[in-house]
């Protein structure tokens, strides 16, 4: 049996300087996985590389028994790798709902019949709790409702893999609490999920496997338990 998504021994200098260095992990289908790790550790680089925004400079990435390392981003989408922005980036004069169907079109392999993809956009924004603002414009959400609609726009391509770049960041624990039920719920439907996220409480509730990096490199990998127990996650993340 093959993995979903296999990361093998991927690295990428800007410059110089190495922001990951031979980075591998396998993740199965349904998995959610959790990312942790310090500013400038690399995070938002390897979800890049995974993403398609950056090409690795060696190392090997295979989707689904494929190897996708040399394909560009709008194909990844196509295959089912979506990924959320750190910076949420909706079309703010659109509405709501306009801003899901663009995201639809966007990765849709073959264009969308107009009821096919209402009853879609109409599905999606009824399960990330928008429902109630689909004609309302993307710029006049709040942040909270900003963060649903970049997960709402994740989603509208259907994905197998969903990558999470700190879409809790500034929520209040309320809020926090209602994604984690969104995002637990996007994973129920079978969507495997990769988290990155600074908020401890959450990555531990949520994940099934966690993985730490620091400086480029993966330097704890386990179960949420071993993760918060480890010494070199403790000293170097959580300053303990
Ligand atoms: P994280 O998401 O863990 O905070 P990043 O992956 O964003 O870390 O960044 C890792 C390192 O690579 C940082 O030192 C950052 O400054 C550097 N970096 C990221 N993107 C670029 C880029 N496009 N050009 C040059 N350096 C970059
Ligand atoms: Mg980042």
């Amino acid at each position: 049996m093959s993995a979903l998504l296999q990361v093998d021994k991927v690295s990428k200098n800007f410059g110089g300087f190495a922001a990951l260095t031979e980075v591998s992990f396998e993740l199965a289908q349904g998995e959610r996985f959790g990312i942790i790790g310090p500013n400038g550790s690399g995070k938002t680089t390897l979800m890049n590389c995974i993403g398609g925004a950056l090409y690795g400079d060696g190392g090997s990435i295979r989707f689904n028994g494929a190897d996708i390392t040399r394909v560009p981003a709008w194909r990844r989408a196509r295959l089912g790798i979506a990924r959320s922005f750190q910076v949420p980036r909706p079309f703010a004069s659109l509405t709501v709902l306009d801003n899901v169907n663009v995201a639809i079109e966007y990765a849709a392999s073959h264009p969308h019949r107009a009821k096919q993809m209402r009853d879609l956009a109409a599905a999606i924004l009824k399960r990330m709790h928008l429902a109630a603002k689909v004609g309302v414009p993307a710029g006049s959400l709040t942040q909270v409702e900003l963060r649903k609609l970049e997960l709402a726009r994740a989603l509208a391509t259907q994905p197998r893999v969903l990558i999470l770049d700190e879409v809790m960041a500034g929520l209040s624990a309320a809020e926090v609490d209602e994604m984690l039920e969104i995002i637990m719920d996007i994973n129920t439907q079978g969507v495997t999920i990769i988290m990155i996220e600074h908020i401890m409480r959450a990555i531990m509730r949520f994940s099934s496997r966690v993985i730490c990096l620091d400086a480029g490199t993966i330097v704890a990998e386990g179960v949420p338990e071993t993760i918060v127990a480890d010494e070199s996650v403790r000293r170097i993340y959580l300053g303990a």
